[in-house]
Formats: structure tokens, C-alpha cells, sequence
């Protein structure tokens, strides 16, 4: 019986930050999508709820629940390519790794792609999840179509024509419009990437942002607070054969990376006065100015980072450097010690409804901070920067405010609650998180 399945004996999630944990009433690892079907009539019948989780990368909520708990871990394959026609078919709970190694070895890739790839398909896709390209959409606007289990216990398959409003709402669904079984999205021939980085002054950087977004196809900024230092991350597309790997990348193949890093974050986290000086250290050793050529994925994707935490939100694009600005005044005048970069990435506008990007090219800020003191002050400080000046917040990571906020910033809001009303009823894809973002 599924609710009473062998998973379920193992009742605590936590997330990988470690940030949320939740006790659910059950723990469910179907292999099918008719034993899906079967588990939400159930639940439904008996007025529970359930969420689905991916990899549970997520710091927000957004995957925790004291109702059942649904992993697609069983589902994860892929299923089909399509070269000629540039797309790729996957069981939803297929990891983002697997999905750009299988690609790889038949010559093929994603158009892009975030920092790292251990995150699940469907996780991605359901919070819009991002890399870095103001050409580029999140990695939601790459999908194609979509199969559901939806809160009534059907399955619909949905297209761009097959149900307009059900697509524009599904492909950043934030788990609320239905299990989400299996995904075609686009992919291209595999590509090479030229990257160089170097080092600019804080003011420099936000004088030339504008102008490096439109001229790279990749580019992305790390301002390390307290520094005054920004490095810049610019990759373009390249017919050169990969020259060598990322010093990141080297190492953490040495092993040294992660506990040198958490031990780094532990100390200004215990510390934070010191927080200062180990900033200015961790960038005269990682801030250095390079170039190299790679495989795409090698590119994008960097070590998995030590725990900690983050929050991030989408401003319009021609708001970035504001809105630099303005975290810059809220740490120096707050004092608030701040022991992780500050990430400024760049997204093509896209057509979905609860996407950051939305309608308009948009720049990703991302604020994130080591477990220390004052990483609550810090979040709310750059949230309110976030509200006055119409940002929308990521949905996998740490925000506070509610539905009021969210239909301020989302034009589309009510269009999606429709559409969960026609979808989800009952409601049996509820937690304390969309009761909160969406309202009950
Ligand atoms: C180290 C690290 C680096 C990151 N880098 C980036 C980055 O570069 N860019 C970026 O934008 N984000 C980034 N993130 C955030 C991350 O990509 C998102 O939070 C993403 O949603 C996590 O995917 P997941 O598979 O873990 O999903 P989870 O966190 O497990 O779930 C997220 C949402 O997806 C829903 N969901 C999962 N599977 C299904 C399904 N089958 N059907 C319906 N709903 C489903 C869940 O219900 C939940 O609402 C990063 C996170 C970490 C921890």
C-alpha cells in the first residue's frame, strides 16, 4: 500500500543547506506514473496533501511538508533525444548531471546552466532555475512539454498549444500545479567555451556592467563585501579545443576545496570581526585574472560550496547597478558582516508567469552569507531593496513575504491561481510555503 510504503519508516527530510527539515506523514518513492495516480487519489480522498521533492536544494520551504512526501528518485531516466529537432525527452526526476553527461556522449548539451547540476529536472524547472546570458532563458523557458499528475488524479501532457494558460503556469509551477512526470526540453550540439576573468574596483565594475552583459554571451560578477573588489566571469561561445580546467575545479579534485572553505565560513561565522580580513585573503587567492577554454558544462558548473545560505532575487536588468549600490550602503551602515560573494547573473525575459523573468531581461542578485549572526538582518535588509524597487524573489531560496507582496510583483499572479483552482482543487499540493506565496 503505497501510504504505508517501506520509505515511509524513514520520516525526517532535510534540506541540503540543512536549513529546513520537516517530519511528513509519509516518505513515497513510486516507480510509475500509475502508482503516482493511484497515491494522490488517495490523499485526496482522505483530505491530505502532498509535495514532491527533487534533490531538495531548495533553502526556501518551497519542498517541505507535514503532509506526504513524494520523491521521483525511481523516475529518472532519460528517455529520448531528438537530435535533429534539438530536444531531449526526461523522467522528471532525472538529475541535471546525468541529463548533461548523457547528452555529452552523443554530442550534445543544454543551452545553459546554473552553478551546479545536482539538482533534479523537475526541481529546476519548478522554481526557475537560472544560469547566466542575457540571450539566455532560465532553464524553465528551455521546456517544450510537460506530463502532470494533476491534483485530481489525471494525467495531462501540455504544450505551448495544447493548454496555453496551464503551460505559461506549469513551467515555473513551484510543485503546486501537479506531479510533474516527464519533460522534453530543447538542447544543442555540444560547445565550447572561452572564459576569461578579471579583477575590477567596485565602482569600475557597475560603470561597465551594462555594456559586458550585452557584449558576452555568459557573464557574471562576484562582489566580495568589505572588499571593494569585484571579479567578472566572461564566456563565449569558442571553436577552440579546451585548454585546461578551473582552478576551482583543480582544487577541489585536491580534496582541499570544501574543508578549506567551511573552515574559512566557520570562522567568520564565530568571528565575524574577522570577517573583513578573510575576505580581503580568499580574494587575493581566488581572484585572480585567467583565461581558458572548456566544455560548456565545465564552464558553468562549480564545486558544490559548503553549506550556507542564500537568497536571491530577479530586478529588471537596467536596475542591477542600483541595486548593487544600495546592498553596498545597507552592509557598510548596518555594519553587517557579510563572509560569502554577492552573485550578479543576467536572464533573457521569458513569457512564464511566475518566472523572476517574467516580461523583462532581468539581472539575478544573489545575496548569500555563511550561518553567521546576522544573516537574518542581512536577507531582510536586502528584501526590503528588493520590494522598493519591484524585484521578484527566487523561489528556491530565503525570502519572508506573502501573497500580497508576490501578486505586487508577478502580473500573472491571480491568472496562475486560476489555474490552480482548475488543476488543484483540493488543494492536495499545499504546504505551510504556498499557503504563505500563494495564499490558502
Ligand atoms: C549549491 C547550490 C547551487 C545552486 N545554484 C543555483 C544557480 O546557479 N541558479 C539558480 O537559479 N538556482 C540555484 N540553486 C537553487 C536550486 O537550483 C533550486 O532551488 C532548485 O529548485 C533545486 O532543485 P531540486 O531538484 O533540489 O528541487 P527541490 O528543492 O527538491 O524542490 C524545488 C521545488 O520543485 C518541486 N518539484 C520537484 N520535483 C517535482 C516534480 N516532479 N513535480 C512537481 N514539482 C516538483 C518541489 O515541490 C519544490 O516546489 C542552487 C542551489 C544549491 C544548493
Amino acid at each position: 500500500m503505497l501510504l504505508t510504503s517501506k520509505a515511509a519508516s524513514q520520516r525526517e527530510f532535510c534540506n541540503w543547506a540543512g536549513n529546513q527539515t520537516c517530519r511528513p506523514a509519509g516518505i513515497h518513492m513510486p516507480s510509475s506514473e500509475a502508482e503516482f495516480v493511484e497515491l494522490v487519489r488517495l490523499v485526496r480522498a482522505r483530505g491530505q496533501t502532498l509535495r514532491v521533492v527533487g534533490a531538495g536544494h531548495s533553502w526556501s520551504g518551497i519542498a517541505c511538508t507535514d503532509g506526504h512526501l513524494v520523491s521521483l528518485d525511481r523516475m529518472a531516466e532519460v528517455l529520448e533525444l531528438d537530435a535533429d529537432a534539438g530536444t531531449v525527452t526526461v523522467e522528471a526526476g532525472v538529475r541535471l548531471h546525468a541529463l548533461v553527461d548523457y547528452l555529452l556522449e552523443r554530442g550534445m548539451a543544454l543551452p545553459n546552466l546554473g552553478s551546479v547540476a545536482e539538482q533534479s529536472v523537475a526541481g529546476v524547472i519548478s522554481t526557475g532555475t537560472h544560469g547566466t546570458g542575457v540571450g539566455i532563458g532560465n532553464l524553465s523557458s528551455m521546456v517544450e512539454s510537460l506530463r502532470l499528475v494533476t491534483g485530481t488524479g489525471d494525467i495531462v501532457e501540455v504544450d505551448r498549444e495544447s493548454d496555453p494558460a496551464l503551460f505559461a503556469a506549469a513551467r515555473v509551477g513551484l510543485g503546486s500545479l501537479g506531479i510533474i512526470t516527464a519533460v522534453t526540453m530543447r538542447c544543442v550540439p555540444a560547445f565550447n567555451l572561452y572564459e576569461r576573468s578579471w579583477t575590477l574596483r567596485f565602482d569600475e565594475a557597475l560603470c561597465q556592467m551594462q555594456s559586458l552583459v550585452d557584449r558576452h554571451d555568459h557573464i557574471k560578477f562576484w562582489w566580495l563585501p568589505h572588499t571593494g573588489r569585484i571579479q567578472v566571469f566572461a564566456a563565449d561561445r569558442t571553436p577552440r579545443e579546451p585548454t585546461r580546467v578551473k582552478l576551482m575545479h583543480r582544487i577541489d579534485d585536491s580534496g582541499l576545496l570544501k574543508p578549506v572553505f567551511a573552515g574559512v565560513l566557520g570562522l567568520g561565522g564565530r568571528y565575524p570581526e574577522m570577517i573583513p580580513a578573510l575576505n580581503w585573503l580568499v580574494a587575493a587567492t581566488y581572484f585572480a585574472d585567467y583565461e581558458l577554454v572548456d566544455r560548456s558544462h565545465r564552464v558553468f558548473n562549480l564545486p558544490m560550496p559548503p553549506s550556507h545560505l542564500e537568497a536571491e532575487f530577479g530586478f529588471a536588468r537596467e536596475d542591477a547597478e542600483s541595486a548593487l549600490e544600495q546592498m553596498r550602503a545597507l552592509i557598510e551602515w548596518d555594519q553587517i558582516r557579510v563572509n560569502f560573494i554577492t552573485e550578479v547573473r543576467f536572464v533573457a525575459a521569458d513569457d512564464i508567469w511566475l518566472s523572476p523573468a517574467y516580461g523583462r531581461e532581468s539581472c539575478q542578485l544573489g545575496a548569500y552569507i555563511g550561518e553567521t549572526p546576522q544573516w537574518r538582518s542581512y536577507f531582510e535588509g536586502v528584501e526590503q531593496i528588493a520590494w522598493r524597487m519591484g524585484a521578484r524573489p527566487h523561489w528556491g531560496k530565503t525570502f519572508f513575504a506573502g501573497a500580497e507582496q508576490m501578486r505586487e510583483v508577478f502580473p500573472h499572479f491571480d491568472d496562475f491561481l486560476e489555474v490552480r483552482e482548475r488543476i488543484d482543487p483540493d488543494r492536495v499540493f499545499s504546504n505551510a510555503f504556498t499557503r504563505r506565496v500563494l495564499g490558502s
